[in-house]
């Protein structure tokens, strides 16, 4: 199978597959990977609410979903991979009761809730394809599309005996749920503590959550639909569960989000899928930790927070947001700093600068070594990039392996970790065409003398381009070249 097929996973192949170790926030442990389906995985990440931009934090949950896919694609599977569009029934302050955030949002900007929404859909999923996520592979449903799936989900609940009403709407029976709270092992005085903050006080237990949300008499909405409970729109919770069935089916392999959601969103998940067709929703939980900044948890609510633009406009390149993330292993938290990023930044430059050799003395020819099994198995162990991004660099430095076998590693490492390795961006200001070959000569070499520290020849290169008419400064990210002024 091609380098292509394989990463991109248009190839479902047959045959034994490498084995796969992912640690199961369910059991606490880590597993072997068993599909559902020979070949196949099946993979729901939870997605953005998009009343606002997505911060850094929430990308590094999209981003440990698209690692992880890629160690799935290269090894050989399909991926179904959804990633859903909250664009109603998320409330303010996540509660049972409460102002919907995408409305509230819409109201303050005097827009139409749909506006709003796609206008945080488009932006979040520029970020992605800034990021080297591939939203071609992704299917991405809004929740307003599958309204009637939820409607559908909820009545089923209702006729089994697993819901009732209040005058607020329909409510989630976590009594009728023995199981309720399974992730994470919580007791009930943790689901207690862990409820809804604000409340309906007809709700029979704490743990209880909405599946339907009656609009009250004398409010207008912007987002409304009939249903069986009345007019109103459906809770955030069911919204994941009804179009994880629709789109990959009763039961699937992975689910991932942020360690904040196991608690009550997921459990929630699963006690509505699981009463609802009696079997088990999820395979396998896998839940990221949080990013930090300033010893605080990035959250658009405490205001805490900043986002991928931010760091473009300061002239960081993305992918070194992509490379700070795979430092840290998923399940660690991770701190946010310009120093940190800085660090990120310079080594994938560094990196790119390395690949750009190797690609000339390879020649782009690849061969089987030690070092790809290495770096395979680490990402095959649980996702453990940083271990994967140390094999990668001591091999690559190492006089041990010929150009071909690191150009073969650069191959499997740029599949699984994204960092446009193969064809590292060089200048950011001009774009490559608009550079003539000798200037992008002399640049290289110039960059070459300025890694190895060779400052003379670095200051003698950086003159000779001068005198042909341009410009090179080193940004945070390598040189940028621009055109000199007159
Ligand atoms: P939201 O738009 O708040 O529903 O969040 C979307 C996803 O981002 C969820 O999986 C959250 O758990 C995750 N998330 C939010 N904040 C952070 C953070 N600071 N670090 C890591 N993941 C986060
Ligand atoms: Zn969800």
């Amino acid at each position: 199978m091609g380098w292509l097929a394989r990463v991109f996973g248009k190839s479902t192949g047959s045959g034994q597959r490498p084995r796969i170790f992912l640690t199961n926030s369910l059991s606490g442990t880590k597993e072997v990977f068993v599909p559902l389906k020979p070949g196949m995985v099946l993979l729901y990440t939870c997605g953005p609410t998009v009343y606002s931009r997505q911060h850094i934090g929430n990308l590094r949950s999209i981003l440990f979903s698209d690692t992880l896919s890629r160690v799935f694609t290269h090894a050989g599977y399909r991926v179904r991979r959804v990633i859903n569009i909250t664009d109603v029934g998320h409330l303010v302050g996540n509660g049972d009761i409460g102002e919907d955030k995408v409305e509230e949002s819409a109201k303050r900007e005097g827009l139409s809730a749909s506006t709003i929404a796609e206008r945080y859909t488009k932006m979040f999923l520029d970020d992605l394809a800034e990021l080297n996520v591939d939203t071609e592979d992704i299917f991405f449903p809004r929740a307003t599309q599958y309204i009637e799936e939820q409607i559908s989900l909820a009545r089923r609940l209702e006729e089994k005996g697993f819901a009732y009403r209040t005058r607020s709407g329909l409510y989630f029976d976590t009594n009728r749920f023995p199981a309720y709270g399974k992730l994470g092992g919580l007791k009930d005085a943790e689901l207690k503590a862990g409820a809804r903050i604000e409340t309906d006080p007809e709700k029979h237990n704490p743990a209880d959550f909405v599946l339907w949300k009656k609009t009250p008499r004398g409010v207008h909405r912007l987002q409304e639909w009939d249903s069986p409970w009345g007019r109103g729109c459906p809770g955030w919770n069911i919204e994941c569960s009804a179009m994880a069935h629709t789109l990959l089916g009763v039961e699937i392999d992975i689910h991932t989000g942020g360690e904040d959601l196991a608690p009550t969103h997921h459990n929630n998940e699963i006690a509505q899928s699981e009463a609802a067709f009696g079997r088990p929703f999820v395979h396998y939980w896998m839940h990221n930790a949080f990013l930090n900044m300033g010893g605080e948890k990035i959250s658009k609510s405490t205001g805490n927070v900043i986002y991928l633009s931010d760091l473009v406009a300061k002239g960081y390149h993305p992918l070194s947001l992509r490379y700070f993330f795979l430092q840290a292993h998923h399940r660690t938290p991770l701190s946010f700093s310009f120093d940190a990023l800085d660090g990120a930044a310079g080594a994938l430059e560094r990196l790119w600068n390395l690949s750009r050799e190797i690609a000339k003395e390879s020649e782009r020819h690849s061969a089987p070594s030690e070092a790809r099994k290495s770096f395979l198995a680490a990402m095959r162990n649980d996702i453990a990039t940083p271990q994967a991004l140390s094999i990668l660099w001591s091999s690559l430095r190492s006089e041990e392996y010929a150009p071909e076998e690191k150009w073969g590693l650069l191959e499997d490492a740029e599949g699984h970790l994204g960092l446009s390795l193969l064809s590292p961006p060089s200048l950011h200001t001009l774009s490559r065409e608009d550079v003539p070959d000798d200037i992008q000569d002399m640049l290289e070499k110039r960059e070459k003398a300025r890694v190895s520290k060779d400052f003379k020849e670095a200051d003698r290169i950086r003159a000779a381009i001068e005198r042909s008419g341009y410009r090179v400064d080193d940004g945070p990210n390598g040189p940028v070249l621009t055109r000199a002024t007159l």
